[in-house]
């Protein structure tokens, strides 16, 4: 079934391929960003051609004034939001005694309130509902943490507590709360690090590859269909993570 589906930081990687993926599955997707408007519109584009129903929507899901106007915009539109991929994220690599009250501020206001925030807007009309699912995408590191990224692991285990939390809270009014926590994916994030990095990292994944954005739109795809999964946290980084 057709459904209205909001995915934020989607003008660029990940989120670039779950709003891709969604709208080519014959969903309406509100593909949310924040800097990258040239990206963002030559996505919509993209999709437009191809008939797809995409919208892109500019805003900072750090700042609750534009979640609320957003998640209003949607509701006012559509009458309802069915899925919320809580997907934009930053990260800073930096020693931990490098580290600025800005730095935290910037990480923990971008991935863990902005997640919170979107979160706690949609779900006022999804209780309304009585239906809806949440996905937000937390990180490998958020699971088992990360050297010299501290204050990104602090907010990813933030996402998942979240996601836990909001399971049980929000599973009487059948809502699904779920987090995806990817390993190491093909992204902008990782193009700071050098080839021979990339290919000592890829040494260590069990699967000997690193993923690919469209690993992650596939699970996404997956939990929308599901009816029976609240509360997990699903690691998607080729065996990475075994211990
Ligand atoms: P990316 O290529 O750097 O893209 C980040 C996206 O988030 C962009 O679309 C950006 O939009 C958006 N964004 C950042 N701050 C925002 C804000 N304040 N408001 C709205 N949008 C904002 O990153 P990615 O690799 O696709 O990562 C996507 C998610 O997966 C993140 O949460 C990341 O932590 C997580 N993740 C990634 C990896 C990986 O290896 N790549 C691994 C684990 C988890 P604008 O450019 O328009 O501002």
């Amino acid at each position: 079934m057709k459904k209205i589906i909001i995915v934020t930081g989607a003008s660029r990687g990940i989120g670039k391929e779950i709003a891709k993926t969604l709208a080519e599955e014959g969903h309406t997707v509100i593909a949310n960003y924040n800097k990258s408007e040239k990206e963002a519109k030559q996505l919509q584009e993209q999709l437009q051609k191809e008939n797809k129903e995409i919208e892109i929507y500019k805003a900072d899901i750090s700042q609750e004034k534009e979640c609320k106007e957003m998640v209003e915009y949607v509701t006012k539109k559509y009458k309802k939001i069915d899925v919320l991929i809580n997907n934009a994220g930053k990260d800073k690599i930096q020693l931990l005694t490098e580290v600025t009250k800005k730095d935290w501020d910037e990480i923990i206001n971008t991935n863990l309130y902005g997640t919170f925030c979107m979160s706690q807007k949609v779900a006022k009309n999804m209780i309304q509902n009585k239906a809806g699912t949440i996905i937000n995408i937390s990180s490998i590191w958020g699971q088992i943490g990360a050297s010299m990224e501290v204050v990104y692991s602090i907010s990813k285990s933030g996402i998942d507590g979240l996601t836990k939390s909001l399971a049980k809270e929000l599973g009487p009014s059948g809502i699904r709360v779920n987090s995806i926590a990817p390993g190491f994916i093909n992204t902008e994030m990782n193009s700071a690090l050098s080839k021979q990095e990339v290919q000592a990292i890829k040494e260590e994944i069990p699967l000997q590859k690193i993923g690919e954005s469209k690993d992650i739109a596939k699970c996404i795809k997956w939990l929308i269909e599901d009816e029976y999964v609240t509360g997990q946290v699903i690691a998607i980084n080729g065996g990475w993570s075994i211990t």
